[in-house]
């Protein structure tokens, strides 16, 4: 065999491109990656990638490790998570690629349990998902994708959202009203703001109308099992049909590994996609894909074998620590305030409008400021709720084991930034997407073209992202021009940002 390029030569072109990218380990980024500070498990994970390399995970008849490994990674989840009382209460799940597939998995899941249980077709009606505004993203696709109207119920100031606001979008109360909610959402806690939905209550009001219940905890699910003093927000809560938990997050997987726990066989069931319809082999997939890797899975065992439940709690214990002492040090910086009650390892920072003007800290430019220290936040913009209130602009950070290890650095950073621009507004919308701002929503789609055009007047040269490294520059105009766009444009700008970032150059 003659090969194009030596294999040793295309590894080593790999090296250096990966040494441009955002670091992964170290606790410098507080988003996207999950670094639990113990070397032993990424070697871990590693290997059994490797020894899983060659299978497909579209068979586990004829790779019975795959069904092996997804019976163990299911039960630990299911233990972990309230799941395992037997009987009716007893949850059986299925591993899927990641948080979005389960999230999307559940909606589509209880979208059909809605059609069956009144008879009708696919497409025949619309269903509501209702879920508060701060669910994640995953849950508009998965709407988007399954043809469901997206309810979105307004959360209070401190991210999280009121029993009773959900339970009156139920309909059912006796008024005769509309029963055509497929599914309610909370989470726990929710990405944008750490708030710990209440889920107890509003499991309690959605059983009471027959409307079944999934709580995302893609992010908290491997970590509160370990918080002190929360009320019940798993499996154990009745009402709640079905929880994600994300293995890539705090289960320190490499990324592609999450679980779907269903409580009841038969409603689980209603997941799978089968059909014996054509001339190839009889297809029955319990999740989107075909075939399927089965390193990430292995690597997410691996993981969980190694560790137990007491390494996870002991994992999920320096995340807390950390993240009070964040909690607590980001409380002191004049100008800034956390939001609401961060309940798990996350939290948002918002400006402190308490503050006079001169003294507050807009949370973007403070986080541009940040990454000129070496460490990475992640920007959200603020969020016109359907009732009319806005949640301010915020930066989030996650906070994972190893971030303990480098507070003494990462706290001065975080002081030290804030002092630079202390005072300083966060910049205007570029002059061009404010003048379109104004005019609302263009008629038709920008073309590429012109979005790329747009772009550019943003400083975003597409032609150019990453080749400085990380990250498109500051975040702080790009926000606020996001924001201040109709959401279609912000959305196809953004569209066009990353599909050309992959275009052969
Ligand atoms: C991360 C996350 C998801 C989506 O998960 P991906 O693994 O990124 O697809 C869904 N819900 C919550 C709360 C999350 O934090």
């Amino acid at each position: 065999m003659r090969f194009a390029e030596a294999p040793d030569e295309v590894l080593a072109r790999l090296a250096t491109l990966r040494e441009r990218d955002a670091p992964t380990h170290g606790g410098h980024v507080l988003s996207y990656v999950y670094d639990s500070g113990v070397p032993a498990l990424d070697e871990v994970a590693a290997a059994a990638i490797r020894l899983m390399q060659p299978v497909n995970g579209l068979d586990p008849t004829t790779f019975g490790s795959v069904a092996a490994l997804e019976r163990d990674l299911v039960a630990f989840t299911r233990d972990l998570l309230g799941g395992g009382q037997a009987g009716d209460g007893e949850a059986v799940g299925t591993v899927t690629s990641g948080g979005t597939e389960s999230c999307l998995l559940a909606v589509k899941t209880a979208r059909d349990a809605w059609l069956a249980a009144r008879g009708l077709a696919p497409g025949a009606a619309r269903p509501r998902l209702v879920a508060p505004t701060t669910a994640h993203a995953a849950f508009h696709k998965a709407a988007h994708y399954f043809g469901l109207e997206l309810d979105l119920v307004p959360v209070r100031p401190d991210g999280a959202v009121a029993a009773e606001a959900v339970a009156g979008r139920l309909g059912t109360d006796g008024d005769g009203g509309p029963d055509d909610v497929a599914l309610v959402v909370v989470s726990a806690p929710s990405y944008p703001h750490a708030a710990l939905d209440p889920v107890a209550d509003v499991a309690a009001a959605a059983a009471a109308q027959g409307v079944p219940v999934h709580v995302d905890a893609c992010i908290g699910g491997m970590a509160l099992p370990f918080w002190p003093d929360l009320p019940d927000w798993d499996l154990r809560v009745p009402g709640v049909t079905s929880l994600s938990v994300d293995l890539h997050k705090y289960g320190y997987a490499p990324k592609g590994v999450s679980v779907l726990l269903h409580r009841g066989r038969d409603r689980q069931r209603g997941q799978y996609f089968a059909t014996t319809r054509w001339p190839g082999y009889p297809v029955v997939n319990p999740t989107m894909l075909g075939s399927r890797s089965g390193g990430p899975l292995a690597a997410a065992w691996a993981i969980t074998q190694v560790l137990g439940r007491d390494g996870l709690a002991t994992l999920a214990d320096r995340s807390r620590q950390a993240t009070e002492a964040l909690r607590d040090a980001v409380g002191q910086i004049e100008g800034l305030r956390v939001v609401g009650h961060p309940t798990g390892p996350l939290l948002a920072v918002a400006s402190d409008d308490a503050a006079g003007a001169e003294r507050r800290v807009d949370p973007h430019v403070w986080a541009d400021a940040v990454t000129a220290h070496g460490w990475v936040l992640q920007a959200q913009p603020s969020h016109r709720q359907p009732d009319g209130t806005v949640l301010p602009h915020t930066t989030h950070l996650t906070v994972t084991p190893v971030t303990a290890s480098v507070l003494d650095e990462l706290v001065p950073a975080l002081v030290a930034a804030a002092d630079e621009v202390r005072g300083t507004p966060r910049p205007a919308p570029d002059a061009a997407l404010g003048r379109l701002a104004a005019t609302g929503a263009p008629p038709t789609p920008p073309s590429s073209q012109t979005a790329a055009t747009l772009l550019a007047g943003l400083g975003l040269d597409t032609s150019r992202i990453g080749d400085d490294g990380p990250g498109v520059g500051p975040m702080a105009p790009l926000l606020a021009a996001v924001e201040a766009l109709p959401a279609p444009t912000a959305e196809r700008l953004l569209v066009e940002l990353l599909a050309r970032l992959v275009e052969p150059r």
